[in-house]
């Protein structure tokens, strides 16, 4: 990197040397470019112009500094394989499993079950995505172009049972598990159950601004995670999609708050969460205005069974934390 930016730099100087030579020589009447003859060879200016602007504009040489590490990272992210033919950014995944019980212990068949789901609810592929409300349709999010990859999973016994919002199970001191890369690697940590606050909760994610950090990545409770032998009615695998959805900058769709703002145009304002398997259309009224609300989206409180789709502008939110100059640009690299 250091190399390029100097070699950036460099070649600013060499140029900004022709193009002296060059302004001198038009200043000479006898090179005037007017012949017919000078035409038969094309000729264009926009290096000489550009070196002129630089020589005169720091801020114009830090932006061009800019623009080319990102183009370097950019090629560097295609060579690491993780931005697929197809544009798709392959996310790879380490699931820590804590656990005190057999049925906590969960399978390494059930993490792949749960990959998979993670990877058709991104994918745009579940199967019940024809169930979106024709209201919807136009601004589902279809594929989102994220992927994921089991890549590691670590297991570790524990006489802990139940586990605090505070970050202990991504502690080995803690009686945890230290997070794997976490600016390389979504972590997933698996406890046998969770609560905040005296509730028991099914998960809890860090968003993009913690990226990196040591306990940056989601944890669920093992009753929530996968398919097989999950807890019924959050046994779709959905949670995990829910709370990487929050990994990936997306906020509960009511905004927390009452018809607060999830800073998603596409998703219509609603009053609060919705749970359980509400019947559509379902309207809620925020500043005089009604509205059928979008509860079947991942990021509302439903049932697994009745949460099936992203938005568009969902699909942006993500789609802006995983490019190259993202918050978890990190993701795209070994
Ligand atoms: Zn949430």
């Amino acid at each position: 990197m250091k190399k390029l930016l100097f070699g950036v730099i460099a070649l600013s100087f060499i140029t900004a040397c022709n193009s002296d030579n060059i302004s001198n020589q038009n200043e000479n009447p006898a090179n005037d470019n007017t012949s017919s003859s000078d035409l038969a060879k094309r000729g264009c200016a926009s290096e000489e112009v550009r070196q002129e602007a630089l020589n005169s504009n720091a801020e114009l040489r830090q932006r061009l500094a800019t623009l080319e590490t990102n183009t370097e990272k950019f090629t560097n992210d295609l060579k690491a394989g993780k931005v697929l033919p197809d544009g798709s950014i392959e996310i790879p995944v380490v699931v820590n499993v804590l656990y005190k019980t057999t049925a906590e212990n969960v399978s390494d068949a059930r993490i792949a079950e749960q990959i998979s789901v993670l990877n058709a609810d991104f994918g745009g592929t579940n199967t019940d995505i024809n169930k979106i409300p024709s209201e919807f349709q136009a601004v589902s999010a279809g594929n989102t172009q994220v992927k994921f990859r089991l890549v590691n999973t670590i297991r570790k016994a524990t006489s802990k049972s139940s586990w605090a919002t505070n970050d202990d199970m991504k502690k080995a001191s803690k009686g945890g598990i230290d997070a794997t890369s976490p600016a390389n690697y979504l972590n997933i940590w698996i406890v046998g159950k969770m609560t905040s606050q005296g509730k028991t909760i099914l998960g809890y994610a860090t968003f993009p601004e913690s990226a990196g950090l040591w306990n940056d990545g989601v944890a669920i409770a093992a009753p929530y995670f996968g398919k097989t032998g999950a807890s019924s009615p959050f046994n779709l695998g959905r949670t995990a999609t829910h709370e990487v959805g929050h990994y990936l900058n997306l906020r509960h769709i009511w905004g927390d708050a009452n018809c607060g703002n999830d800073q998603v145009s596409d998703t219509p304002t609603q009053t609060t969460a919705n749970y359980g398997k509400p019947s559509y259309p379902l309207y809620n009224t925020c500043s005089g205005v009604q509205r059928s609300v979008m509860f079947m989206n991942y990021m509302d409180y439903v049932d697994d069974a009745a949460m099936f789709m992203f938005s568009a502008g969902q699909k942006t939110r993500v789609q802006s934390v995983l490019a190259s100059n993202g918050a978890r640009s990190g993701l795209r690299l070994y």
